[in-house]
């Protein structure tokens, strides 16, 4: 009995905005989700009424108008901007590297000095062919951005020593030379006024939904309820890990509430760019909302090396992985009745706009 047209595996912003739509055109959804709540990693929970991005910060970014409207159409969101802010060994400084950056870093005070200064260090260090990470920022940007705000957070993130990175995980660096610390190029920006949650409980809204439920722990019924699958998932658990596991970095968030503490670091997201420090960064949430709350909540985030069972954040794509995730891909390929979505099925790191996007695009084509 095929009691839907779809069924779909994962209640993230991919899954969830695929259902959405899905659904606006009359086919029938069935959604499900191992996790005891919807959203995926951009669920949000209210904590002493500030609401706590659970599975790390997130805010929303896009140039795609389509996009834009299409979020905005279900709730309302405000106008955060991304203005993180490093502190290396108790020095404050502005990022991303802009004239703000560039004064605190050197004193200098126009756009030409700044320019001479980074110019002159990238001349000196006299690096043509970049072997690896540290030689590639420093070719890009000199030698003391690079220490003092590159290399040792780069070195906490990825559990590894900066020369024995691959230079590719830098392509370029951005480098602004206005007093602008707007982390993002982006036309829009913002964070849902009522969290994230609220967005995929629109998206969902009269669709049916079973929360606690592994696809894995009953395939064959799941199979058989629904004409067609949205798988968004992790691709090698689908296939059994038959080639073997790809691979991930995953964080460890240290959630605590500071009662009567009203503002604990002045800013949403500040980064600890020294070694010593064992966390990357401390994230206070109501500021991602302007809160005035009397309490506050921040998270640490420590890196951490992924094993099977971890939650999987960043995909890791070194040769390794890439050459297994084209074989895993290749067996996506070959199901008829399955579609492989989503940054877990696709082993892709996606911000949030991507994955609406091609939640945009997928639903079409299923449509035509
Ligand atoms: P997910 O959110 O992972 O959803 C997949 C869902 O499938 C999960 O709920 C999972 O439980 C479910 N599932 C998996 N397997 C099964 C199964 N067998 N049975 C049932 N259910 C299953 N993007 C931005 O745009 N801005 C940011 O600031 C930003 N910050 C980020 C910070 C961190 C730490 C991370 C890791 C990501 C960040 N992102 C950010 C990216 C953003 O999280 C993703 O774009 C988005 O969550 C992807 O949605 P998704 O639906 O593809 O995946």
């Amino acid at each position: 009995m095929l009691k839907n047209d779809f069924l779909v595996v994962g209640t993230g912003l991919f899954g969830a905005t695929v259902a959405c739509l899905l659904s606006r055109n009359g086919k029938q959804c069935l959604v499900i989700d191992k996790r005891s709540h919807i959203g995926g990693n951009v669920y949000t929970e209210s904590m002493n009424g500030i609401d706590v991005h659970k599975y790390g910060a997130h805010i929303f970014h896009t140039s795609n108008k389509q996009v834009w409207d299409f979020v905005n159409s279900f709730v309302e969101f405000n106008r955060y901007t991304n203005s993180p802010v490093a502190n290396y060994k108790g020095k404050l400084y502005n990022l991303p590297f802009n004239m703000n950056t560039f004064y605190q870093m050197w004193g200098v005070t126009t756009p030409e000095q700044a320019a001479t200064k980074i110019e002159e260090q990238r001349k000196e260090a006299g690096i043509t062919h970049p072997r690896n990470l540290e030689e590639q920022a420093i070719s890009l940007i000199g030698k003391d951005i690079y220490y003092t705000l590159i290399k040792e957070y780069t070195e906490k993130q990825w559990g590894r020593k900066a020369t024995e990175l691959p230079a590719f995980i830098i392509r370029r660096l951005p480098v602004r030379y206005t007093f602008d610390n707007n982390y993002f190029n982006d036309k829009y920006q913002g964070i849902p006024v009522d969290g994230y949650t609220k967005l995929v409980e629109k998206l969902l809204a009269g669709i049916e939904v079973k929360l606690n439920t592994d696809y894995f722990e009953d395939k064959d019924y799941f199979d058989s309820v629904a004409d067609r699958i949205i798988y968004t998932g992790e691709i090698d658990r689908y296939f059994d890990y038959c080639f073997g596991h790809l691979e991930y970095r995953t964080v460890r968030f240290e959630t605590e509430v500071l009662e009567g503490v009203s503002n604990f670091q002045g800013n949403a997201v500040v980064n600890y760019t020294d070694a010593e420090t064992p966390y990357t960064r401390i994230i206070e949430h109501k500021h991602f909302g302007f809160g005035n709350q009397s309490d506050t909540v921040i998270s640490k985030e420590f890196s951490k090396e992924w094993k099977p069972g971890d939650e999987p954040y960043y995909p890791v794509n070194d040769e390794r992985n890439s050459l297994l995730y084209a074989k895993y891909k290749a067996l996506a390929d070959a199901q008829e009745r399955v579609v492989f979505g989503g940054r877990l099925a696709e082993y892709k790191y996606y911000d949030m706009h991507q994955v609406v996007e091609n939640a945009l695009y997928l639903v079409d084509s299923l449509l035509k």
